[in-house]
Parts: structure tokens; C-alpha cells; sequence
């Protein structure tokens, strides 16, 4: 069995918050796995390329690693620096989920991902974690809200990178992302048979945290 606790979900379910607080009160690492699917399609726009015919030679090009950011916590680093913003906005969380349907670029991802893990207790979220990643995973978890709460704390969450969004936009950002997410034939977005579906509609972050933390004590 592997040491990792798998957090997946849809995109904006609240899960990197809930991930994150719970690594902290546990005291092991915390990896966010969509920064690297985020890395890939910022570096690919800046170098002009073609999300949808990203191949192995410019996977290769790239240098990928968590390293500790400033706070102490595990960020990736692209190409030697912390990319900050420039990860979160529209049309790279877009971009993400092109690339993301790519084959080459999963199991690219998934060597990076198992490489960091190794043997150390570590909480990593993402969407196939628990399905793919570390099907053996310790603990298992999905956890989702609704579109509209969805939408709401992606807008939230994202400031000034959500550039002057509004909560329409948002909503059809998102959706259009869950489609893409749930309808690729790769590692589709799905729970694993053997998560617990956690659903935070109208929970608070620390009721979220409790819940699943009274899951894997219990
Ligand atoms: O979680 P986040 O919104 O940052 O993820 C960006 C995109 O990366 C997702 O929409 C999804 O397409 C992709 N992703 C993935 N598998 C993961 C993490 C993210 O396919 N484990």
C-alpha cells in the first residue's frame, strides 16, 4: 500500500484548501498535481506551441520539481522558478485540461508524480490520484460541492489572476473544463470504487477538514 492520502475532485471543489490544511495538521507534504498539468501548457504557450500536439521532445525540454516556496511549503518549479500566477489563469486552467487529455502528457506526469511521492506519507491532490497515481493509496477521497458553489470560490480563490471575471464566466469556465475532464478517454475524472465522496456544499473548510480526517481515524 502506498503512503499517499489521494484527494481528487472537480476543479474548484475546494479540495487544494482542504488538502493543504490537512497535510498541515498532519505534518507531512502537500503536492498539488494540477500545477504540473498547468506548467506544461504555460511553458507550451510561451514557447508558441501547439496545446493539442505537445510530443515528447518538448516534454523532455522541460524541468519539473516540487521544491520548498517560501512558506515552507511544496510548490513546482518550472524551468528553475516558481511560475506564481501566471499558473492560474484563465487560459492556462484551460490550457491544463487540453494538454491533460494528451496520453504522452500523463504518463510524462505520472513518473514525475510517483518519483516525488516515493516512500514519504504525502497528501496530493488532484483528479486521478486515487485512480491512477496510487491506486493503492492509503486513503481515498473525492470530494466535490456544486457548479455554482464551484464557481464562486474558483473566483474567490483566483483574485487578480481571474481578471476581471465574472461569476457567469466563471461557471462556463468550469463547466467546460469538467466536461473535458470527465469526457477524456484517458484517466477520465471519476471517483475511484474505493473513495469516500465527500460533498462540501455548505461546509465550512474546517468541517470539510474534520470530516475527512474523522474518516481515517475512525
Ligand atoms: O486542479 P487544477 O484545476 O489546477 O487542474 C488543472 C487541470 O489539470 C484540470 O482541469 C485537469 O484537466 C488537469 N489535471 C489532471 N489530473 C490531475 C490534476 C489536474 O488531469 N491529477
Amino acid at each position: 500500500m502506498s503512503n499517499c492520502i489521494a484527494i481528487d475532485g472537480p476543479a474548484a471543489s475546494g479540495k487544494s484548501t482542504i488538502a493543504k490544511r490537512i497535510a498541515e495538521k498532519l505534518n507531512i507534504a502537500y503536492i498539488n498535481t494540477g500545477s504540473l498539468y498547468r506548467a506544461v501548457a504555460l511553458a507550451a504557450l510561451r514557447a508558441g506551441r501547439d496545446l493539442a500536439s505537445i510530443d515528447r521532445g518538448f516534454l523532455d525540454t522541460l524541468q519539473l520539481e516540487y521544491a520548498k516556496d517560501a512558506a515552507g511549503g511544496y510548490e513546482l518549479k518550472l524551468n528553475g522558478a516558481f511560475p506564481g500566477p501566471a499558473l492560474r489563469t484563465p487560459e492556462v486552467a484551460a490550457g491544463a485540461s487540453l494538454v491533460a487529455t494528451r496520453p504522452i502528457v500523463r504518463d510524462y506526469l505520472l513518473d514525475v508524480q510517483r518519483g516525488f511521492a516515493g516512500e514519504r506519507m504525502v497528501v496530493m491532490e488532484g483528479r486521478d490520484i486515487g485512480t491512477v497515481i496510487f491506486p493503492d493509496a492509503a486513503f481515498k477521497f473525492f470530494v466535490t460541492a456544486t457548479p455554482e458553489e464551484r464557481a464562486r470560490r474558483r473566483l474567490a480563490q483566483d483574485g487578480e489572476a481571474a481578471d476581471g471575471a465574472t461569476l457567469a464566466e466563471v461557471a462556463r469556465e468550469i463547466a467546460a473544463r469538467d466536461k473535458q475532464d470527465s469526457e477524456r478517454s484517458v484517466a477520465p475524472l471519476k471517483p475511484a470504487a474505493d473513495a469516500a465522496v465527500i460533498d462540501t456544499t455548505g461546509l465550512s473548510i474546517d468541517e470539510a477538514v474534520d470530516t475527512i480526517i474523522g474518516r481515517m481515524t475512525r
